[in-house]
């Protein structure tokens, strides 16, 4: 692995470390490309304090941003270190988020749709929904993200965990990859998930995905440093990519925010 976008700090409260730390470990196993995405901060203005904890706030932005930039300094010429975060798709507060992160000039977003709607009161993805409606929400609502073209990839788009019907999964689910398709966005197989048996990534998912011609891209998600780098994990990311015909991008055409 040469290139990873998908890297946590401890602002979201269930990561440790700071950028600095996740720096040194990628430097010590010779990633070229480290990518911070730790999750968005999000303005849910008229809510205010029922913001879930785990995330950074909103005025805890400029310093990320600031921080991640300065060691982008400090690395230049030995390791490119990017400024991005991972996000979910909210309509009513979307607008909002992208004021915010172009205000701070974070260089990219990569989609991950932990909560469906907008966020209040809405159901966890990843916990096992067999109701149809949880699992056609989430393919609807991150289609709309996929359509806006601003991420660059999409983090375990197979986090929705539905142990419902076979068929409706896989009528939906290819909606979903036919969308990820015509707006060129690749797929993440994330590596955590993978490494502590999560229910993605699922193999159902990506059985479709690679019928419809998806690209994929690895992502580690490390929430410790030490994670920026799993290469028992990360062999077995490559054999279920390879298993079900999906190409792998090594490095990322980052799309502007702005
Ligand atoms: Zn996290
Ligand atoms: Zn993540």
């Amino acid at each position: 692995m040469i290139a990873n976008y998908h890297t946590h700090t401890f602002r979201c409260g269930h990561a440790e470390g700071g950028e600095a730390d996740y720096a040194r470990e990628a430097e010590r196993v010779g990633l070229k490309i480290l990518g911070m995405a730790d999750h968005t901060p999000y303005d849910f203005f008229d809510i205010g304090p029922r913001n879930r904890p785990m995330r950074m706030k909103p005025e805890e932005l400029p310093e990320y941003a600031d921080s991640v930039r300065d060691l982008a300094k400090e690395y230049e010429g030995r390791m490119e270190i990017l400024l991005g975060v991972e996000a979910e798709y909210y309509p009513k507060y979307f607008p909002r988020l992208l004021e915010m992160l172009r205000e701070n000039k974070v260089q990219y977003m990569i989609l991950g749709q932990h909560f469906l709607e907008n966020e209040v009161d809405a159901p966890y993805c990843g916990r096992p929904w067999s109701d149809p409606a949880v699992l056609e929400r989430y393919v609807a609502q991150s289609t709309e993200a996929l359509q806006t073209r601003l991420f660059s990839y999409f983090a375990h788009p197979d986090l929705i965990n539905f142990p419902g019907n076979d068929e409706l999964y896989e009528r939906e689910i290819r909606k979903l990859c036919r969308a990820a398709h015509d707006t060129q966005t690749p797929l993440e197989i994330n590596i955590l998930g993978l490494r502590e048996g999560r229910n993605y990534p699922d193999e159902r998912f990506w059985r479709i995905a690679g019928e419809e011609g998806n690209v994929a891209i690895l992502g580690c998600d490390a929430h410790r440093p030490q994670y920026v780098s799993d290469p028992a994990t990360e062999k077995r990311a490559r054999e279920l990519a390879e298993r079900n015909g999906l190409p792998l991008l090594e490095t990322l055409t980052l799309r502007q925010i702005g």
